[in-house]
């Protein structure tokens, strides 16, 4: 039997093991899809050795970016990124590979109009770089905003009108709002916003996070995270099978 899987940690309320586990039984794949939540990322080797027939892994919060030392190579997007979400491994080694990127692209090409010239992006972790890689490439001027202000970006008190009527397209890239903290919302001016408006969350649990949900009180278009979560996961069955 194929073996897959995910790291990250924690995994307790994770999509992919149910995900991929009903598609192998759905369409008579023998195979299996476990969670291995590693405390520790440099535990990883150790889980390699225990399970030789391992052929392939996503790899989750927090070691998407950390994880990179560990391959023996690196796919061009996941390079130009500098994130993996996705691992093969054959009799080539281990190569990363970053499938959240084409996930976020396929998901928000359909919703991007001519109006949609400038993004912000809300977080500067691993999926913030993914989502400025693709914004930047489909044409669009992008600004991060951050907690601190670091690596570039804006403070959240530093957003006002003149901002958000300049940068229409509103990325969150950040865990402010994911169950069980779905009573938090990214600390943006709502109340800037306008039906020109496009937001994205890339968090899908709930369904309708705050950010969302004040967006759309706004009259602006809003989309979650579900979509982009099945693309990178079919995007993943894709790279580790070679199609
Ligand atoms: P990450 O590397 O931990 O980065 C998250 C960033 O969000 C941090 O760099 C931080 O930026 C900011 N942040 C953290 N806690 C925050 C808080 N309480 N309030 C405001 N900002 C906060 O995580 P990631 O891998 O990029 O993932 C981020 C989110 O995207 C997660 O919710 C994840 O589930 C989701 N995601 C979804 C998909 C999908 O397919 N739908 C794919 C990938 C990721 P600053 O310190 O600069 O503020």
């Amino acid at each position: 039997m194929k073996l897959f899987g995910l790291i990250g940690y924690p995994l307790s309320h994770t999509f992919s093991p149910g995900y991929f586990n009903e598609k192998f039984k759905r369409e008579h794949i023998h195979a299996e899809y476990r969670a291995f939540p590693l405390e520790r990322l440099e535990e990883f080797p150790e889980l390699l050795n225990l399970y030789p027939q391992l052929q392939g892994l996503n790899v989750t919060i927090p070691y998407k970016e950390r994880i990179i030392p560990y391959l023996g190579r690196l796919d061009k997007l996941a390079q130009d990124i500098g994130a993996v979400n996705c691992i093969r491994l054959d009799e080539e080694g281990l190569t990363g590979f970053n499938t959240d990127a084409s996930g976020f692209r396929d998901t928000i090409r359909p919703l991007l109009q001519a109006r949609h010239k400038a993004a912000l992006i809300l977080g500067t972790g691993g999926a913030s770089r993914a989502v400025r890689y693709i914004l930047e490439q489909e044409g669009l001027e992008c600004l991060l905003v951050s907690r601190t202000g670091e690596k570039g970006a804006v403070k959240y008190n530093e957003l006002d009108r003149d901002m958000l009527e300049r940068y229409t397209v509103i990325i969150n890239t950040t865990p402010a709002g994911m169950y069980p903290r779905h009573e938090e919302a990214p600390a943006i001016p709502y109340r800037f916003l306008t039906a020109g408006h496009l937001l994205y969350d890339l968090i899908y649990n709930p369904a309708e996070t705050l950010f969302l949900k004040k967006g759309r009180q706004q009259g602006a278009a809003v989309k979650n995270g579900y979509d982009m979560l099945i693309g990178q996961a079919e995007g993943s069955w894709s790279v580790w099978n070679k199609i």
